[in-house]
């Protein structure tokens, strides 16, 4: 199968818009400490680069999760390989995202944080889909891009375990010989 990317989001384009958010965090939450929560793998470059420009005090905790579903598409039957190393009850929480698509796996995560008692919880997502949200779902407090219904690899995106490292974000598309 012949893969072809589209490059939809430069490096550059990535940091112009962290610095944005950060000044915003940096306003929200002056003075508090804040727990980052990043979802393995994929959250991982937004998370190292958002976090170099904050000027709170943060802590960073990691949970990985399996979504059941085909390799383009979550279904919302999520199982949690690693949960939280550390306490968050009474904590402001970050929960720091590379992608809403449906919104699923949002809902199913921030259920779970919010079991653990924290004082906040609030979702930064480097980029949305908002076309492909189901109702019921959680609006994200802090959006890096919004972008088109496309499936996009790159700044920790994968398709397979491949694309994390490229350093912007390219639409990937795929044709079968016959198409
Ligand atoms: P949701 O539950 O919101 O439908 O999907 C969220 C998860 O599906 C993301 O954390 C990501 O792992 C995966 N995902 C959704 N859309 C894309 C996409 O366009 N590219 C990649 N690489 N993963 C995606």
């Amino acid at each position: 199968m012949k893969q072809t990317l589209e490059n939809l989001i430069s490096a550059r384009e990535i940091d112009q818009r962290l610095t944005e958010l950060a000044l915003e965090l940096n306003k929200d939450y002056e003075g508090k400490t804040v727990s980052l929560i990043c979802i393995l793998k994929g959250g991982i470059m937004t998370l190292a680069d958002i976090s170099r420009k904050l000027t709170f005090d943060v802590e960073f905790d990691f949970m990985d999760i399996s979504s059941y579903g085909d390799r383009m598409e979550s279904s919302g039957i999520i199982k949690i390989n690693k949960d939280l190393d550390t306490s968050v009850t009474g904590k402001h929480i970050l929960l720091v995202e590379d992608i809403i698509d449906t919104g699923r796996t949002l809902v199913y995560v921030v259920e779970h944080l919010r079991m653990k008692r924290p004082e906040s919880v609030k979702v930064l997502t480097l980029l949305s889909k908002p076309s492909r949200r189901i109702k019921g779902g959680i609006t994200p407090d802090y959006v890096g891009f919004e972008i088109p219904d496309a499936f996009v690899v790159g700044y920790g995106l994968d398709y397979a375990q491949r694309y994390r490292n490229m350093p912007g974000i390219a639409a990937l598309s795929m044709e079968t010989p016959e198409s």
